[in-house]
């Protein structure tokens, strides 16, 4: 019986020896993420490696830890060291090009992950969300809270960028100024500051203090007569938390002055917790477990010699060429379906919200 157990174990140990050889036979992924203040990526990045590694392939998992020479140098890094394929999320989206270069020469494949990677012809592929609509349902949802067109208004609102050199910042503000700009035309909605337009709206970094303090600006430049702020274009949960402990600063979230209107996006647990809790009104839900294993598959189609299908051609134009893409759907997520798209799914655990 012995005998006959360790024969097995010893034959398991080959196994998983002649696997892991197998592993390393189908190459090296590169994997640079931006950093671990914003939940997602800390997902994002372990389960990538996860389903690469369950592909057969080793990883190389960095965090750049919002530093742009940090990313750079961890990119230069994983060149030397020789990897066969990266997959980047860029901290800003346009400083890669002298190491994508690199990249070009050395024929690795080059996959922009979740934001877009800007003015260079080396990149070969980009998965992400359909960030345009990521924005729409943000200003849709906000009108939603508003109970508009019922009500008609006119509603004071506030406006916020993501950070200015990452391309998905602006994709998600010109998808809820498409909603917003009608209305604030017709004189529906105020912004009641006079700011708008990423340049002045954008908050660099996706620093949750700098729109902390913006906001605190606003409350005491264009509200400090009394007048209220009826809605907030948050564009992600980070940003809509700093902006929230401003609000809470003046008094708002209390019997006599309720909550403007937040909107949200990546579905934090915080985030999703503060929904329950009436603070924030929504956020958007992009599931970055399908996003890390569409990128996985199409990592493994391309490095081993096949052609995709089906990409999108047409919609994100780096300046240079436009980038095959994948465009996963995002779902607005408020009080009425957090349970059936957060909960259930196991995005989040019913726990953390409560
Ligand atoms: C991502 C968002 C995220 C933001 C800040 C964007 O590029 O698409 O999901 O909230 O970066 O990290």
């Amino acid at each position: 019986m012995k005998t006959f157990a360790s024969v097995l174990a010893v034959s398991a140990v080959a196994m998983t020896a002649s696997s892991a050889a197998l592993a390393q036979d189908k190459g090296t992924i590169g994997i640079s993420m931006p950093e671990q203040t914003t939940l997602r990526w800390i997902s994002d990045g372990a389960e990538l490696k996860a389903a690469l590694e369950e592909k057969g392939y080793t990883v190389d998992l960095q965090y750049a830890g919002d530093d742009i020479p940090n990313q750079l140098a961890q990119i230069e890094n994983m060149l030397t060291t020789g990897v066969d394929a990266l997959v980047i999320a860029a901290l800003d989206g346009t400083t890669l090009s002298a190491v994508l270069q690199q990249a070009g020469e050395s024929e690795v494949e080059v996959f922009a992950y979740d934001r877009l990677i800007r003015d260079t012809g080396n990149v070969d592929y980009y998965t992400t969300f359909d960030n345009f609509q990521v924005g729409v349902l943000q200003a849709n949802s906000i009108l939603k809270g508003l109970g508009y067109p019922g009500k008609p208004g006119p509603f004071n609102i506030e406006l916020f960028g993501g950070s200015p050199d990452d391309n998905n910042a602006f994709f998600f503000y010109d998808g809820a100024m498409s909603v917003f700009q009608p209305l604030i035309d017709k004189g529906d909605l105020v912004v009641k500051s006079g700011q708008t337009g990423m340049q002045t709206v954008g908050t660099l970094r996706w620093d949750g203090a700098t729109a902390q303090s913006r906001m605190d600006n606003l409350l005491s430049s264009a509200y400090s007569d009394g007048t209220r702020v009826d809605a907030v274009l948050a564009p992600n949960d980070g940003l809509a938390r700093g902006i929230i402990s401003s609000l809470r600063g003046v008094g708002y979230g209390s019997s006599d002055l309720a909550w403007p209107i937040i909107s949200g996006q990546d579905a934090e647990a915080p985030s999703v917790k503060a929904i329950v809790a009436g603070e924030q009104y929504s956020t958007v839900y992009k599931d970055t477990r399908e996003l890390a294993r569409v990128t996985a598959d199409l990592v493994e189609t391309v490095v081993s010699g096949d052609t995709p299908e089906g990409l999108d051609t047409t919609t994100y134009d780096n300046g240079v060429k436009v980038v095959p893409s994948i465009l996963l759907t995002p779902y607005e997520v408020d009080k009425t379906n957090y349970q059936e798209l957060l909960i259930d799914s196991g995005y989040i655990k019913a726990e953390d919200v409560q």
